[in-house]
């Protein structure tokens, strides 16, 4: 097997604002930008990633904070786990808080950043699963100070790329002002990557339940039939109040949406079981989802 002795970037520029590192970026195209530096100098400590340079974007004040705007959080791409984790935050946005309290041991979540999680793009990324079911879009930041808006769903089902200048900027998520859940199994206890986790958010404006699994395919998966179902079966007017059958029933709907019987073998009309490790993993959905509905109804 050959390995490669990990090697020192021959250029590291440390920009103050988000034009200013598209410059760089675009002034020097093998270079790559870097925030929390979590999941890129892993790679690179690894012998798998050996850029020419790094972009550093942890002097640009601009994109570690968040602001109103037009009934929208406007989150900065430098926010830190650690920082989406406290209070003030989770008052905005209950269920990226507890997912970014998730996301990893203290010394992940004090570097790593809301931008550095969506552009790894990893199945496991905690905040990903909540951003698809909050339909947040990003804000790409371009060569020639422009800004362009994408859906951060596109992005993560790779239909739309960034370019090879251009940095995830801000991310724009609607305040919903209600309840919404992320629930995450690990398969241990403590810290550890999801093998599933389940965003659930109530929208009582449009009467909908929007929710995403996370973990369990290379994106994060809408269950949208299952979404509508329950979102008729609640008395959006009343108590919001589902009977334990319905809360179970949702789970199961969402398990089987997003991971399917076996296709029948050809010439049968029977469908071959999953394996057992499959199973259980359909379990493990259904019952985040049930549990994840009923407390955002409770
Ligand atoms: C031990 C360990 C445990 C972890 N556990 C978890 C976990 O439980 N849950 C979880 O979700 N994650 C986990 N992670 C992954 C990681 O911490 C997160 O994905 C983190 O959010 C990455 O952010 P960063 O700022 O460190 O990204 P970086 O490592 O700096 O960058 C990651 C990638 O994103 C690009 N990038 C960064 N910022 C931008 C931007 N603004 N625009 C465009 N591209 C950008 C970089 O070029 C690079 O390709 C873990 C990592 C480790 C090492």
């Amino acid at each position: 097997m050959t390995t490669h002795a990990p090697q020192t970037p021959r250029s590291v520029t440390l920009p103050t604002t988000l034009d200013e590192a598209v410059d760089a970026l675009t002034a020097m195209p093998a270079a790559v930008p870097v925030a929390g530096g979590t999941d890129l100098m892993a790679a690179v400590n690894r012998g798998q990633l050996r850029p020419a340079g790094l972009v550093g974007l942890g002097r640009i004040s601009e994109i570690r904070g968040w602001r109103y705007q037009d009934g929208h959080a406007l989150l900065g791409a430098g926010l830190t786990h650690a920082r989406m984790g406290r209070p003030d935050f989770a008052a905005l946005i209950p269920a990226l808080a507890a997912a970014a309290r998730a996301a990893g041991p203290p010394q992940i979540r004090n570097a790593g950043t809301l931008g550095g999680n969506i552009a790894s793009n990893a199945p496991t990324g905690d905040a990903l699963p909540v951003l698809a079911a909050l339909e947040a879009d990003l804000v790409i930041a371009g060569p020639g100070g422009t800004r362009r808006e994408l859906p951060v769903a596109h992005l993560l089902a790779g239909r739309e790329m960034l370019g090879p200048a251009e940095l995830i900027g801000h991310v724009r998520v609607p305040l919903l002002h209600a309840r919404q859940v992320f629930l995450k199994a690990t398969g241990r206890t403590g810290p550890g990557r999801a093998t599933a986790s389940v965003a659930v958010v109530l929208d009582p404006a449009r009467r909908g339940v929007r929710c995403a699994v996370g973990a369990i395919a290379p994106m994060p998966l809408r269950p949208l039939e299952a979404e509508q179902w329950i979102a008729a079966h609640i008395d959006w007017d009343g108590g919001r109040v589902l009977a334990p059958e319905a809360l179970t029933a949702f789970g199961e709907y969402v398990a089987t949406a997003c991971i399917p019987d076996p296709e029948p073998l050809p010439g049968s009309d029977e469908r071959p079981a999953h394996p057992p490790a499959v199973l259980h993993l359909r379990r493990t959905v259904a019952v985040l989802a049930r549990r994840a509905l009923g407390r955002a109804l409770s």
